[in-house]
């Protein structure tokens, strides 16, 4: 497929792909899957080898929250019977990173519901951020605690945070249809705060939530543009008792492309494999990883994830490494660029963006999760296989069933509520 080749030697190039090329990849067929799969897997390998990269989760707080985005089960007026309690203290957090470090994790994920912290919570993560460095100095901590305040990215950077998490999480046009209580821009600007205190940027999306194949193909290229060194990428996870409940649209072969587009986009940012991959990937997991190079261990904010042994034994079986703390995730163009940003050169440490005639000032890309968390509903249209193949030249492809459109079935038997690990006195899933 002519599409896919240019596809991979733009990646290699890291040349940002046209929004048509992008399309066409979500408009591929099932029957195609696997060459999609393929090419982009050559890209991955380009920039990441065959290496792994594990993400620990720590809530630190849970539920409550007073946003209302319609995906999370934290959220105002939510109904979901998930665990409810406030701010871990930094010993607790320190013990939960702890056992996601045994279990193989390079970097722990300091999670807190709310629209943001105040400066008081700052201290709180601070010291947090202190003691786990203190029990494990090479892990890598990332925060991800909402929206920020002038001062409050500076701080967590001088404790330690090495980055910060703030999702886009779906395109500008529908956002608002998500979440009222805070906009795009603010998300927008708060990882903009991130990269200018030197903390590396994570941002990412939520798919299943209704979008169009434009809407997601939006939120990705405004990810490049926007440069984060991490892009997580969740696939909803229809709680019950939130408004999104009903929202199971998801098939294994769309969640592929769509991390297949994402890696073609980004060719050269660590691509998350994040919330929802056990319920809508199911027995196609492993080939995901010749996308991500990156997933999360164990179990998520609000719900289980799969054994924190089958994760390894799922990349093993798969031909893959875990990445160890010996070696730098990120190719070293970017971490070059991270530490030049640290140094306080104005930089913040993203691609050079090469994008093709006229796009060079919109490529560039970012990871996961609103005011926080990690897993992701919206209105359906579907991009048509024939309207991007001949807007790109490429071989036509037959029409991919519509985004919007219900699958087999709402699978809730596939959805746990977590009930171990921080917050309670069981052992984490790690
Ligand atoms: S994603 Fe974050 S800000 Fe939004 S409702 Fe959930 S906890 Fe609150």
């Amino acid at each position: 497929m002519e599409l896919l080749k240019t596809l991979v030697d733009k990646g290699l190039r890291r040349e940002l792909p046209t929004r048509e090329e992008a399309l066409a990849v979500l408009a591929t067929a099932d029957d195609d899957v696997l060459d999609v799969v393929a090419a982009a897997g050559k890209v991955r390998r380009a920039w990441f080898g065959r290496r792994v990269k594990l993400n620990y989760l720590v809530n630190l707080k849970s539920g409550l929250c007073p946003e209302d985005c319609s995906y999370c089960s934290q959220r105002l007026g939510s109904r979901a019977d998930i665990l409810k309690y406030t701010w871990l203290k930094p010993e607790e957090a320190a013990a939960a990173a702890g056992a996601g470090v045994s279990g193989g994790a390079k970097r722990v994920c300091l999670v807190a519901s709310g629209r943001g912290p105040t400066d008081r919570d700052v201290e709180r993560v601070s010291r947090t951020i202190e003691a786990i460095k203190e029990q494990n100095e090479d892990v890598e901590v990332c925060a991800c605690l909402g929206l920020l305040s002038d001062g409050q990215a500076a701080r967590l950077r001088e404790a330690g945070a090495d980055a910060y998490n703030h999702n886009l999480n779906t395109s500008k046009a529908t956002y608002g249809d998500i979440t009222t209580t805070h906009t795009y821009a603010d998300r927008v600007t708060t990882v903009q705060q991130a990269q200018a205190a030197g903390m590396s940027a994570c941002s990412g999306l939520i798919a299943g939530m209704g979008e169009t194949d434009q809407d997601l193909v939006d939120v990705v290229f405004s990810l490049r543009e926007l440069d984060p060194d991490s892009v997580p990428v969740n696939f909803l996870i229809p709680i019950e008792g939130t408004p999104l409940a009903e929202k199971w649209q998801l098939t294994p072969q769309r969640c592929l492309r769509i991390l297949a587009m994402v890696r073609f986009v980004c060719p050269d940012v660590e691509v998350r494999l994040a919330g929802g991959r056990e319920i809508h990937l199911r027995s196609l997991q492993p080939l995901a990883l010749h996308l991500a190079n990156s997933i999360f261990l164990g179990d998520y904010l609000t719900t289980e994830g799969q054994a924190g042994k089958d994760d390894l034994a799922m990349i093993a079986d798969a031909g893959f490494e875990v990445e160890g703390t010996d070696t730098t995730t990120l190719p070293t163009h970017r971490a070059d660029a991270l530490a030049t940003a640290r140094a306080g050169c104005g930089s913040h440490g993203g691609a050079e963006h090469v994008g093709s005639e006229g796009e060079a000032a919109s490529a560039g890309c970012g990871s996961a999760g609103g005011g926080c968390a990690p897993c992701g509903d919206a209105a359906p249209a579907a991009g048509t296989a024939e309207g991007a193949g001949a807007a790109t030249g490429a071989e036509p492809v037959p029409a991919a069933a519509p985004a919007g459109a219900p699958t087999a079935g709402a699978r809730t038997d596939l959805v746990a509520v977590r009930r171990r690990g921080v917050g309670t006195d069981l052992p984490p899933n790690a």
